[in-house]
């Protein structure tokens, strides 16, 4: 009997003490397995934020804000042939790149003061850089055209995403013109402040199949009288003899100062009051006028874009180009 008792007893303990414990543990959600550690896909790095700049759009007379890769397609579209060697496009992507980044109010450039309202850059190519909208160079030109000549034009840009060109870690003023002729000119001759490094006059073998190699212009003789010699009366009939001089050479053996007559000009206001193509020019006396010869085209300065056109095809690469006519320069990435 007593033994019995004893079971029973035993028997409620059980019950009372197991079965809530039991209860419990079936209430919990199951404990995570432990398992063998899964390679995990890494989580993709985020983009960096890509670089706005604020472009004043002359067609538009409006600011917009716009990503500086896709103002560079633009850039480089209107700025250089896109028929161009395709390492020409990327030198030209690379010296775009680094001019509008000096000019941009983030990298603490003074900005475009073309605008009507604050602005990095404007698309007048005579204050800043030309820029063509890539849709209007679909509407002008045929389909299967434009769309070769902006994959083109895209390819270059985006090989070269980021790269900028320095000089002791500085961002250079990545001028550059057309054609320089056969010898690219000094900054100092055209630009106030004292000689810049890598802007010095050079030996360019490379451009010699631009149309502006060399050129000839003539100018008659009353043309010449009305755009230079205003307040000066000098009978037509001794036009033919006008006495010319070059006073002074640039240190890129261009004329620097012209005397004309009784009168001085600088190489560069010549070139603006006569519509030559640059400021490398010699001249004759013809019986109709005066005939300029020229070398080249624009101011000479920086990089010659037939030039990287020609180097480009001699099997120079964008970045060899870059260093020949920034000579000391390297080229980084932009953060
Ligand atoms: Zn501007
Ligand atoms: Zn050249």
């Amino acid at each position: 009997m007593i033994r019995n008792a004893a079971i029973l007893f035993l028997g409620i303990v059980v019950i009372v003490i197991c079965l809530p414990a039991a209860a419990v543990s079936i209430g919990r959600p199951p404990s995570p397995r432990i398992e063998p550690e899964a390679e995990e896909e890494p989580e993709p790095a985020p983009e960096p934020e890509s670089i706005k700049i604020r472009f004043y759009r002359t067609d538009l007379d409006e600011v917009v804000t716009m990503d500086l890769e896709e103002y560079l397609v633009g850039v480089v579209l209107a700025e250089m042939p896109s028929s161009f060697e395709m390492e020409a496009l990327k030198a030209q992507a690379v010296a775009a790149r680094t001019y509008t980044l000096k000019r941009s109010r983030l990298m603490g450039g003074q900005g475009c003061d073309n605008s009507p309202e604050p602005a990095d850059i404007c698309s007048d190519s005579t204050h800043c850089q030309a820029w063509l909208d890539p849709q209007k160079k679909a509407m002008d030109s045929s389909a299967a055209e434009a769309d070769h000549d902006l994959a083109r034009v895209r390819a270059a840009v985006e090989a070269t995403a980021g790269e900028v060109i320095v000089y002791e870690g500085h961002l250079i003023e990545a001028v550059y013109h057309s054609t320089c002729g056969g010898r690219t000119e000094s900054s100092q001759a055209i630009w106030s402040g004292g000689p810049t490094p890598y802007l010095q006059d050079l030996i360019c073998p490379y451009c010699s199949h631009s149309p502006y190699y060399r050129r000839e212009t003539l100018i008659s003789y009353e043309t010449l009288g009305e755009a230079l010699l205003k307040d000066v009366a000098i009978p037509a009939a001794t036009m033919a003899q006008l006495p010319l001089a070059v006073l002074e050479e640039t240190p890129g053996g261009r004329v620097g100062i012209l005397q004309v007559s009784e009168s001085k000009f600088e190489g560069k206001e010549i070139r603006t009051l006569l519509g030559l193509p640059s400021t490398a020019f010699t001249w004759e006396h013809r019986e109709d006028g005066l005939l300029f010869k020229t070398h080249g085209h624009g101011h000479g300065v920086g990089l010659c874009q037939y030039g990287a056109d020609g180097a480009a095809a001699s099997g120079k690469n964008y970045r060899q180009i870059l260093s020949f006519y920034y000579p000391g320069t390297d080229i980084i990435f932009t953060k």
